[in-house]
């Protein structure tokens, strides 16, 4: 018994877990990954992730979780040449914006095609970033939808 959980924590050391780029960032559900919005009750304003004071009311203790960015449309994006350490240059940032008038900074994949402003794209979760421990970094990435908009 001791001596398995031994072996398991010997394997844990060898292949370090993934773990989100950002605690509390993004979830997933049977419909997919979606980014954590947060919605106030007092004038529906929404918000990336659950804040204590409303940015558009500023009423405090008012915003619930919601599920929000399964998909968006790109409002800016550019490439990476270099990228801080972990992160595999060049790569392609840019924002998306999502329902309620939230905009994402994420990562955005369209191959080697420079894509176009005011396409649609679609949520997924990638490696992002790995760590000198070996520990990848999980976070937002979105795929262009094929056909555009
Ligand atoms: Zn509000």
């Amino acid at each position: 018994m001791a001596d398995g959980a031994n072996k398991q924590r010997a394997a844990d050391r060898q292949a370090p877990a993934d773990a989100p780029i950002w605690d509390g960032l993004y979830g997933s559900d049977a419909d997919g990954p979606y980014i954590e919005g947060g919605r106030c009750a007092a004038c529906g304003g929404m918000a990336l992730g659950v804040r204590e004071i409303c940015p558009h009311c500023h009423a405090a203790q008012q915003m619930a979780p919601v599920k929000i960015g399964r998909r968006g449309t790109l409002y800016t994006a550019t490439v990476i040449h270099q990228g801080p350490e972990g992160f595999a240059a060049p790569y392609r940032v840019g924002y998306v914006d999502v329902e309620g008038g939230v905009r994402v900074f994420a990562h955005i994949d369209n191959g080697s095609a420079k894509p176009a402003l005011g396409q649609g794209v679609v949520l997924t979760i990638a490696k992002l970033r790995q760590r000198q421990d070996g520990t990848t970094l999980n976070g937002p990435l979105y795929v262009a939808t094929p056909g555009g908009s």
